[in-house]
């Protein structure tokens, strides 16, 4: 019934609101990679780099707007999403600072390798 303050409190239009607990995400299953072919931190990081970079970049272009300005607004609201579910602040930093010294390494070895040049469009 919809006048009931259950009902309302079960579909989530009531009152309490519901923050999902820091406890109950584990962001390490997120960054770390468990060197599975279906490794969900790997497909992850290809559909961005298949699909929300190029789109970041080709905004970028469309709009007039500056370089990176979509990228890093971009990653701020996905990231304000986590903020608004509930996880710490202190919890996306960390995972946040990981995913970035992974990606400097990642970079250094593709240099030191010869490997494809990023940005050179
Ligand atoms: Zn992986």
């Amino acid at each position: 019934m919809i006048g009931d303050p259950w009902y309302q409190s079960a579909s989530g239009t009531g009152a309490t609101t519901h923050r999902v607990t820091a406890m109950s995400f584990d962001l390490k299953e997120l960054t770390d990679h468990d060197h599975s072919e279906e490794c969900p931190v790997c497909r992850a990081q290809n559909i961005v780099q298949s699909a929300l970079l190029p789109a970041a970049s080709a905004w970028e272009a469309t709009d007039e707007l500056p370089r990176f300005s979509v990228a890093l607004q971009g990653a701020a609201e996905l990231l304000g999403v986590m903020l608004e579910g509930g996880i710490s602040r202190e919890d996306i930093e960390s995972a946040l600072g990981q995913l970035l010294d992974d990606i400097e390494l990642r970079t250094a070895e593709d240099k030191a390798l010869g490997g494809p040049t990023m940005g050179s469009a």
